[in-house]
């Protein structure tokens, strides 16, 4: 399945991507509505990582926008946040009604179309224990394959098969990790995004030195750990975010070459200027 992905994401201000096949939207920072317009109104399932105010002050434009058209915030299920948010929401715009606020945990699967399915994982991005605050998410596609032994029968052939043993004797159920999105978390672990078909990673630093930094409380990855990783790994196309506006776009961009040469990364390579929305992110042209 071919995807369109729009896009902004400045560590701080705001992050949310819109997959438009799937009607999901992940994070909702602000500028979601203004960006996407009408198209916002097809969001029929907002999957929010965690409760960092970049990432959530768009539900407030969604929901009075579109409660009608009864969509699902999904949100960590210890995000205390997100619940106050729900009763602001009722009293301030009591006539906006419809929005399904539902937490999850970890290892979630929600089936969002008959053939898609998400899960969230939870990540270090806010570390408290024994409570569940964020998450990243990867999104499954299964579909019915027909078996190798059956490819070269004729039409009528494989009626009669599905008459006598039913549709599960010609078919294996194949399922796809089409889209992967990490949204604010350190790098834990290389194989959660492995033979992921996409991959949205958050780079919020250039590099891993500047992770400690004290004034941020909160765990990030850095550009120079998501490329080591990536390069180790098997996707098929990268779309990095998140960067922190302490940079300048020229020095991103000079870091992300050389990086994609440092490892001989062949596969495209899109990110997200810092302060800009992108419409269909992959439809652009790639970094390399
Ligand atoms: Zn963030």
């Amino acid at each position: 399945m071919k995807l369109t992905i729009h896009g902004y994401s400045t560590a701080l201000y705001a992050t949310w991507y819109y997959v438009e096949e799937l009607g999901i939207l992940f994070d909702a920072g602000d500028g979601v509505c203004a960006n996407l317009l009408g198209k916002a109104g097809k969001i029929k399932h907002a999957f929010i990582s965690h409760a960092d105010r970049d990432h959530l002050t768009g539900l407030l434009q969604f929901n009075q926008l579109f409660a009608g058209l009864k969509p699902t915030i999904y949100y960590p299920k210890d995000s205390g946040s997100f619940p106050f948010l729900k009763d602001f929401f009722t009293k301030f715009d009591p006539h906006n009604t419809g929005t399904n606020w539902q937490e999850i945990e970890d290892k979630s699967i929600i089936a969002t179309k008959n053939t898609i399915q998400v899960e969230a994982i939870e990540n270090g991005h806010v570390v408290q224990p024994g409570l569940l605050k964020s998450l990243s998410f990867k999104v499954y596609e299964t579909k019915q394959k027909l078996k190798s032994e059956f490819v070269n029968l004729q039409k009528d052939e494989l009626i009669k098969i599905k008459k006598e043993h039913g549709d599960h004797f010609l078919t294996n159920v194949v399922k796809r990790n089409i889209l992967s999105y990490s949204a604010d978390t350190p790098i834990e672990n290389y194989a959660r995004y492995h033979n992921s078909e996409i991959l949205i990673h958050e780079a919020t630093f250039l590099t891993k030195n500047e992770t400690n930094t004290k004034s941020w409380k909160n765990k990030h990855s850095s550009l120079d750990e998501v490329f080591k990783m990536v390069a180790n790994i098997n996707i098929d196309k990268l779309i990095l975010g998140h960067f922190s506006s302490r940079y300048d776009q020229h020095e991103i961009d000079k870091e992300i070459k050389k990086h994609i040469q440092h490892y001989n990364i062949k596969i495209p390579v899109h990110r997200i200027p810092v302060g800009k929305a992108v419409k269909n992110i992959l439809a652009q042209t790639p970094i390399n």
